[in-house]
Formats: structure tokens, sequence, C-alpha cells
């Protein structure tokens, strides 16, 4: 028998464990348990609709989803369907990759008046996450404001003013669609509470605010460090030669006109929100300026306002806790051993680490998870766990409707066809319908 492993979670980080799996631990069975019907987790959800070619990685997820080791589980959450307790008797490991799906929250005071997002529920809106459907954010503002400057910040901008044109050839869903470009919003603010030396976006995403066809970035000269700066010399080689990289595309925003395109995104830093302001609707923010020193923000007791109708708080993710498994709530995260969470317990990716990195920051996890598997069980002479048979009885005897691979592939395959113009898919937004769609395409399929 070989050994049985379940991987929780489908996004980057499940992904590339199964896929170590498959070299480290040769003949196992892997079986990848996710909350949704569809895989790919912030692939798909996540990454920005006009960023396709970043979406190209799930080619390589799916060679891995294929393979006849690996089974795909979707629509089962963890705790309602199955707990994570149950899944430790039936597998020899399990390796916890669910991610950090929830918003960090802002904590000052009237951010929860009518207006305020989260990032998470805001990008999952525009992206066609089954959790954010009911969010329909107001647009009919003039301004909005994004708090922070991270890759996540720039996003949320980008997808506010950009053209019917580039947006086409994205993935957007209609109503998103249809809100975004009705909407009077022209211009988008961006406040980093340290200065642009400690912005958290990276060049490449930053240069392609520059080259929008309908709108034009603006920063401030007086907030940018000169090359000669003392916080950028104490930098490492690296961090230097990306930090002087951002300085210089700064440099040429701040040069920009405002009236040189229709729409206009603002960069400011050394500014931290200290008050949403208005009546139940936000109205404008309040700031405090600050001073950075040794990485951190100070404040500086100046404080001044701007106008907007709609903020969205890029702060970072949160994970949940998960029952059965210990959480570290300061951090949000698993506490781990690089990875080793208890005997044939594991994590990877943002869960395990926190949300920051790429996509290929999941690699290195799910290689290190996958060694220690292999180490751990993979010289075993057999295994006496169940697996995914064991798992299979327990959802037909508890009627749990599971999605396989070969279901998402059909929705996929409707997906690509309900697409209009040179959309790369028109998505399925809610998991009624996905499975709605399944019943209609597989009326002979039995769940139970
Ligand atoms: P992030 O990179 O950690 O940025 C978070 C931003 O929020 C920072 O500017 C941070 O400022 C600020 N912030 C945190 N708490 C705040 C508070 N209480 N008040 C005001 N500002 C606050 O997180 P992210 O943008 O959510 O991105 C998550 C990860 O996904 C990152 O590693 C990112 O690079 C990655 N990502 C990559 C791409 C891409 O490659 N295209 C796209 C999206 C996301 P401080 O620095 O002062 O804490």
């Amino acid at each position: 028998m070989p050994i049985n492993i379940a991987i929780i979670g489908s996004g980057p980080a499940g992904f590339y464990t199964a896929d170590a799996l498959t070299r480290a631990c040769k003949g196992c069975h892997i079986d990848i348990i996710e909350r949704l019907p569809t895989p790919f987790g912030l692939v798909r959800a996540g990454v920005a609709p006009d960023h396709q070619t970043t979406k190209r990685i799930v080619k390589k997820f799916e060679k891995t989803a294929l393979l006849d080791e690996v089974n795909y589980y979707g629509n089962v959450t963890i705790g309602n369907c199955v707990s994570l307790a149950e899944l430790r008797e039936l597998y020899d490991a399990v390796v916890l990759a669910v991610g950090a799906p929830n918003d960090r929250k802002l904590t000052i005071p009237g951010a929860d008046k009518i207006g305020v997002h989260g990032s998470a529920a805001f990008v999952g809106w525009y992206n066609g996450h089954p959790d954010y459907q009911d969010l329909r954010p107001d647009l009919n503002v003039g301004t909005a404001a994004v708090i922070g400057v991270g890759n996540v910040a720039l996003d949320i901008a980008r997808v506010l003013v950009c053209s019917a044109e580039r947006m086409a050839g994205s993935d957007l869903p209609d109503y998103a669609s249809c809100a975004i470009q009705g909407s009077p919003i022209y211009d988008v603010h961006l406040f980093g509470r340290r200065g642009p030396i400690e912005a958290k976006f990276t060049n490449v995403e930053l240069r392609e605010m520059g080259k929008l066809n309908c709108c034009v970035p603006l920063a401030k000269a007086e907030q940018i460090p000169g090359d000669d700066d003392p916080v950028l010399a104490a930098l490492s080689d690296r961090d230097r030669r990306l930090s002087e990289r951002n300085l210089k595309t700064l440099r040429t925003f701040s040069v920009n006109r405002p009236d040189e395109k229709s729409k206009r995104v603002h960069f400011e830093f050394c500014a931290t929100p200290v008050e949403v302001l208005g009546g139940d609707r936000v109205e404008a923010l309040r700031f405090e300026r600050t001073q950075v020193t040794d990485g951190r923000a100070e404040g500086t007791g100046d404080f001044f306002e701007v106008d907007c109708g709609l903020v969205v708080a890029a702060i970072g993710y949160r994970s949940d806790p998960i029952v059965g498994a210990p959480y570290e709530g300061d951090r949000g995260i698993i506490p781990n051993d690089d990875g080793r969470v208890a005997e044939g317990l594991y994590t990877v990716g943002w869960i395990k680490r926190g949300p920051t990195g790429v996509i290929s920051s999941n690699r290195y996890d799910g290689e290190v998870v996958a060694d220690y598997i292999h180490k751990d069980f993979g010289n075993l002479p057999k295994s006496d766990k169940a697996g995914r048979k064991g798992l299979e009885s327990l959802f037909n005897a508890r009627g749990i409707r599971y999605v396989t691979y070969a279901d998402w592939k059909q929705l996929e395959t409707m997906e690509i066809e309900n697409a209009t113009g040179v959309a790369p898919r028109r998505k399925f937004v809610t998991i009624e319908e996905m499975l709605e769609a399944l019943d209609k395409s597989a009326p002979s399929r039995e769940f139970a």
C-alpha cells in the first residue's frame, strides 16, 4: 500500500507541495482537498484579472492534478464536511495549505463606515470569488483611497482606473466590469505610512502604473529620497538595488502632469491613517504625517484630510485558526518548525509563514515538506491508513457532494465557452451556479 497524503488547500502552496511529493515519495497517493469547487486559490481569485500571464502557472499545476496518484476533492470544507482529526486518522500525513484568506483589519475609528473595505473582500469581489458576491461596493464616487503600498494596493488602484480596452482581455466578471467602467472614479490615492524606500511594491508592478493608456501616476518629488540617502546605504546590495529602481520610477511619476490623461493615481508617502470621517458612509480620511526613524513610522503631530467616497485597506491578510491544529494568534500562522507541526501534520504557504511572497515563493515550502514526509513515512513497508477510499466512504455516508478535477475541467470548458470577445473565460461566481451547471452537464452523476 502506498503512503496516503492529504493536502488541504489547492492554491499554489498546495499544488507545489503535491508536485514535490510526486517526486520525493514516488507512488504515494495525494489527495488535494479544497473548500471551493474551483482549484488554484489566489491564482484564480487573487491575481489581478488583467494579469493573465501570471495565471498561466495553472498549466503546471494541472499536470500534477492529472497524474494518476493525485486526486482532487473540491467543495469540501474542513471542520464542516470532515474534521482535521478525521483526516489525520485516514492519512499518514496531512499538509495544511489553506493560505491567509481574511483581511488584516483596519482598526482606526470609523473603519466600520459604509464604503470601507478590506483588500481580501474587494479583490475577491472583482475576481468573482463566491464569498464576496454580496459586497457590491459603491463605486459611484469620484475619489478612492487605497491604504498600503504593496502589490495588492497597486493591483486595486490599477483595476479601478484601467480602460475597458485593457480589461477586455481579462476575466473580470460582468458585474465588476459594469461597476468599474460605469464608475466616475477619476482619482485614486495610495497611502504609505512609511516612505518610498520602505514601500513593499515591486518595480515591474510599479512601472506598469506608468503604462496605462487612460491614467497618469503622480508622485511628489519632495517625498522621494535621493540615491545618496543614508537609509539606502544601510540596506543590503539587493534591497538597495530594488529600492533604487522604485525611486527612479517614482521620480518619473513626479514630473507627470495631472491633466495628461483622464484619470490619476496619486502616491502619498509618510501618511498614516488615523480616522475615517463621514456619517454612515465614508466621506474622507484623516492622516497624520510621519517621519521614518530606524524603519518605523513616527507621527509628527501634523494632520491632514483627503476626501474620498471609497476606502480599500490593502494592509495584508490573515489566516483562520483550524480546529485540531495549533494557532499563533499574534502572527496568524500555525506554529511550525520549517513546515513540521506535529507527527503527521505539516504546513506550507501563507499559513506557515505569513502573507508575503509571490506564487513561486511557495515552491520551497512544498519541497521542504515533501522531504520531511519522505523521511517520516517514505520508507514504511506499507501504510495501514484508509486514505482516499476511506475519505470517499465518509463523504458518501454523509452525502457530501464533492467536485472532482474532471468536474472542474467541465466547469472550465463552460467558462471558456461562455466568454465573449477576447476574454479568456466568463467565471462562474457562485457555488450554486457551479453545482447546477455540473448537474445539467452530467445529470446521471451520483454524489452520494
Ligand atoms: P504587503 O506587501 O505586506 O503590503 C502591505 C502594505 O500595507 C504595506 O505598505 C504596509 O506598510 C501597509 N500596512 C500594514 N498595516 C498598515 C496599517 N495598519 N496602516 C497603514 N498601512 C499599513 O502586502 P500585500 O500588498 O497584501 O501583498 C501580499 C503579498 O502578495 C506580497 O508579498 C506581495 O508582493 C504579493 N503580491 C504580489 C503580486 C505580484 O507579484 N504582482 C501581486 C499581489 C500580491 P508597512 O510596510 O509600513 O508595514
